[in-house]
């Protein structure tokens, strides 16, 4: 039988050679984690999708899948559309049409500020965060806070990286998290 640790592994080994290292983008000194090449293999994305699902799977039922803008709402949608959940998306600020909470955060590289409309979940929906990179965590606890907000449950955060040295798990504190690949 394959453990949970060897079936990740083995996910790990067969997404891996399709990130690609950018130095200095988009600052001198970020070294950043291209998923363009992942994206664009049939196989590897697949995988992708199927092995941010799984975890959460056994946890309960995920209501909503959020997705963070921009390359957080690639990898939200199939994941969604993968537990039967629905989507949605969590913004930069001005994108969205309706009321929305709002949250400022700090990124690796500046600061920003996403929103969340108001009426986006029903009261107590399970809510599932995706994203394609962790790294000091400041987007995904805002984005963590706005759910709170409105009213849901965080079920757990899923990304496909995670760069561990800047400790964005730490920002995380109580809240299942899963990453295929960890730096
Ligand atoms: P953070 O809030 O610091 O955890 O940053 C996470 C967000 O910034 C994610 O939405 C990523 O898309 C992006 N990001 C941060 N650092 C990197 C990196 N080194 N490579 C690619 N994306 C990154």
């Amino acid at each position: 039988m394959t453990s949970g640790a060897e079936a990740l592994a083995e996910v790990a080994a067969r997404i891996a050679p399709y990130i690609r290292d950018v130095q200095d983008y988009p600052t001198p000194g970020i070294l950043f984690k291209d998923i363009t090449p992942l994206l664009a293999d049939a196989d590897a994305f697949a995988t992708t999708v199927v092995a941010l699902s799984e975890p959460f799977e056994a946890l309960g039922h995920v209501d909503i899948v959020v997705g963070i803008e921009a390359r957080g709402f690639i990898l939200a949608a199939p994941v969604a559309h993968h537990l039967h959940a629905g989507f949605v998306p969590v913004r930069k600020a001005g994108k969205l049409p309706g009321a929305t909470y709002d949250e400022s955060y700090t990124l690796e590289y500046g600061t920003a500020v996403i929103q969340l409309h108001k009426d986006a979940f029903a009261a107590g929906a399970r809510v599932l965060i995706v994203d394609d990179v962790l790294a000091t965590g400041g987007t995904a606890a805002a984005t963590a806070r706005l759910i709170e907000r409105a009213g849901a449950t965080v079920a757990g955060v899923a990304v496909l990286l995670e760069l561990s040295f800047l400790g964005g798990r730490e920002t995380l504190k109580g809240v299942p998290t899963h990453a295929l690949l960890t730096f």
